[in-house]
């Protein structure tokens, strides 16, 4: 489902974000990625789905090199990949509806999205996509009034709607009360579980890596420390 060989990320000030990564995740997994601040956690991420080129190696996603593909092969294979973040990434002040919408029309299709073109069954879609994280009743709502976990529940939402084979999520529960992190995580295991897909979650807490994970991968220092199933893995990693 993702490969990654050899891949380094070295940035403009000379830190080495990836160390020469060697990694394999199977379709249907649920890997979450662990490691302190600064381990390289984030740099993984944006690196499968290109949001910064990496300085060396191969990424394919589904047999297809994101980290080479040009123009359209790129929006093509970036929308297998559904991306979650820490603070949101929402557009505020949009409504529940629009913002889930964004993942369904694609990067390509902003006019329609500013003239709200869209078609009953993406609103079906969408609305489907709200139902499975149990906020259909804020669909016309405006963003920026929910909760932070419900923002982030539409996050989840819009990736859903995008049809997404694959969700990157970046401390997607970081930002989140005790509480509401367990709903947020409930809802990914539940995702992965009833439609595999694929999960690669950041987290900086072992022990929720322990209680969703089917398989840790500890970084520190760009490199991989620590690869293996849940309950292996002890608060060192
Ligand atoms: P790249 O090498 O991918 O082009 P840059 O070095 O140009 O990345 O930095 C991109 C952005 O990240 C800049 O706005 C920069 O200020 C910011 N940045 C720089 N250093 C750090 C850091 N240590 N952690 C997070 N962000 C940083
Ligand atoms: P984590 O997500 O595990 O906290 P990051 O991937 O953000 O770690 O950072 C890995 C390393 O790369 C750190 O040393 C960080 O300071 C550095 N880094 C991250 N982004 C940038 C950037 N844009 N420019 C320069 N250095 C960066």
């Amino acid at each position: 489902m993702i490969e990654l060989r050899n891949v380094s990320k070295v940035y403009s000030n000379g830190t080495k974000g990836l160390d020469d990564i060697d990694l394999q995740i199977k379709e249907g997994e649920f890997v979450v990625i662990v490691g302190l601040s600064g381990a390289g956690k984030s740099t993984l991420l944006r690196s499968i789905n290109r949001l910064h080129e990496i300085s060396e190696g191969e990424i394919t996603v589904n047999g297809n090199s994101i980290s080479e593909a040009k123009g359209n092969e790129l929006y093509r294979i970036r929308r297998d990949i559904g991306m979650i973040f820490q603070n949101f990434n929402l557009v505020r002040r949009s409504s529940v509806m629009r913002n889930v919408l964004s993942g369904r029309v694609g990067y390509h299709s902003t006019l329609k999205m500013i003239l709200g073109l869209f078609s009953k069954q993406d609103k079906e879609l969408a609305m489907n996509a709200l139902n499975r994280v149990n906020i259909a009743e804020k669909a016309y709502i405006r963003a920026d009034q929910l909760s932070g976990g419900q923002q982030q529940r539409v996050s989840i939402a819009r990736a859903l709607a995008q049809e997404a084979k694959v969700i990157l999520a970046d401390e997607p529960v970081a930002s989140l009360d005790p509480i509401t992190t367990k709903q947020v995580m409930d809802d990914l295991l539940r995702i992965n579980q009833e439609l595999n897909i694929t999960m690669v979650v950041n987290l900086h807490s072992v022990d929720l890596a322990r209680k969703y994970a089917s398989r840790i991968i500890g970084l520190n220092k760009g490199k991989i420390v620590f690869d293996g199933k849940a309950n292996e893995a002890t608060e060192e990693v």
